[in-house]
């Protein structure tokens, strides 16, 4: 059978894949995107928190659920910090097809139920598994947005990256209100605990290195039946989620010849705070581009441009939040992460958190 043939191959519908599926198409290139999935952004692995800027891409309806303007850090004595912390709650899977759907209109061929099974570099054609069985695409261009635990990073013999697992209820919220609680503590090692209101709901959620601790449902057990006893959450979880976060920073390389990653895949995700949806947009409608300023327009260096310039936005912020997570690992092997002097040098909402350079 005579393989199809398109210009960009992407991977993955998340943020990242749709954004760059979007940006392609619509400057005219042949664009087939693929999802594992069967249904585009579900099941949700997400808090659904995106900051205000990213706004423009959460207008479709559905999308919006309610604005967030401020943060309750809670340090392990108890002692709590209001900030400003201006964002939007979003429904995820509603975000995540919207852009899909604008791929699509633009011509983006999208395929789901179907997975990346193997890359051949040499004749650039991917080999993918659909409900029907295997087919091959030939490419010119790979865009990997595939995710955390990147299959295509994986064929091409890249390293995985580095991980913090989580833990997600959505339960009733009993008094609703437009700031994020967030719990820092030693019981909630390498990463933190979190609370997102989302209208009459919450998201509750913990993430956790799987390097220092692997039971995440106790501590969120235990989370969750204290602010049910508090009357602010209802008993009756409603839903679960959890998935892997990449806290390493960026790859090494953000082009391997044809194959460019964005979003997790490229491990664009805040080493932090683990937020990673405005990076995976601006990522993967920026590699979509890419894509067409060397197909398109013949600039033979696009993806090293497309490296730099992710470097350039977001490679400053990532090794602050790399050094903090360094500095966080250390205390918590030496189970120093138990004060509030450390927590708040490993949080974005204290001041501590921005002394000082950070090394290159
Ligand atoms: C519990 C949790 C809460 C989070 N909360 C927030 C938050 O509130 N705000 C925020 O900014 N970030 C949050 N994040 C991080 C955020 O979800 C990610 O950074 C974001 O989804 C990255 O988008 P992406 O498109 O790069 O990857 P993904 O959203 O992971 O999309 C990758 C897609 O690729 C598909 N795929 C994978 N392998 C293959 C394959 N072999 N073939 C075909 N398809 C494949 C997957 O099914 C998936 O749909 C959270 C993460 C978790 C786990």
């Amino acid at each position: 059978m005579t393989p199809l043939a398109v210009d960009v191959l992407v991977i993955g519908l998340g943020p990242a894949g749709g954004a760059a599926a979007a940006a392609a198409a619509k400057r005219g290139l042949r664009v087939a995107a693929i999802e594992k999935r069967k249904a585009v952004g579900v099941p949700v692995q997400c808090a659904e928190f995106i900051p205000l800027p990213l706004a423009r891409h959460a207008q479709a309806q559905g999308v919006p659920a309610q604005r967030i303007t401020g943060m309750r850090s809670v340090l392990p004595s108890g002692a709590a910090s209001a900030t400003p912390f201006q964002g939007l709650m979003v429904d995820r899977a509603a975000f995540d097809l919207a852009l899909a759907r604008q791929a699509a209109e633009a011509g983006a061929m999208l395929h789901v139920d179907t997975r990346l099974e193997a890359l051949r570099a040499g004749d650039s054609t991917a080999v993918v598994r659909g409900a029907d069985g295997a087919f091959a695409i030939r490419y010119r261009i790979v865009i990997a947005a595939d995710g955390p635990h990147s299959t295509a990073a994986r064929l091409l013999g890249l390293p995985a990256l580095g991980i913090v697992n989580t833990r997600q209820y959505t339960v009733r919220l009993l008094h609703p209100g437009a700031a994020t609680d967030i719990w820092l503590s030693d019981r909630y090692p390498g990463g933190y605990a979190w609370l997102f209101p989302k209208g009459e709901h919450a998201n509750l959620g913990v993430g956790m290195d799987p390097g220092c601790a692997s039971d995440m449902k106790t501590p969120l057990d235990a989370l969750h039946g204290r602010l049910a006893r508090e009357g602010r959450l209802g008993r009756e979880i409603l839903a679960r989620t959890g998935g892997a976060i990449p806290v390493g920073g960026l790859r090494e390389r953000l082009a391997v010849r044809n194959v460019v990653f964005a979003g997790d895949a490229a491990g664009l995700t805040h080493p932090i705070t683990g937020a990673g949806i405005a990076a995976a947009v601006i990522s993967g409608e920026r590699a979509g581009e890419a894509a067409y300023a060397l197909l398109g327009t013949g600039n033979p260096k696009a993806l090293d441009e497309y490296d730099e310039d992710m470097r350039d936005q977001f490679e400053e912020t990532l090794a602050r939040g790399l050094a903090r997570r360094r500095e966080l690992e250390r205390a918590w092997r030496e189970r120093g992460a138990g004060t509030d002097a450390v927590q708040r040098r490993g949080w974005i909402a204290f001041e501590e958190y921005y002394r000082g350079t950070v090394p290159a």
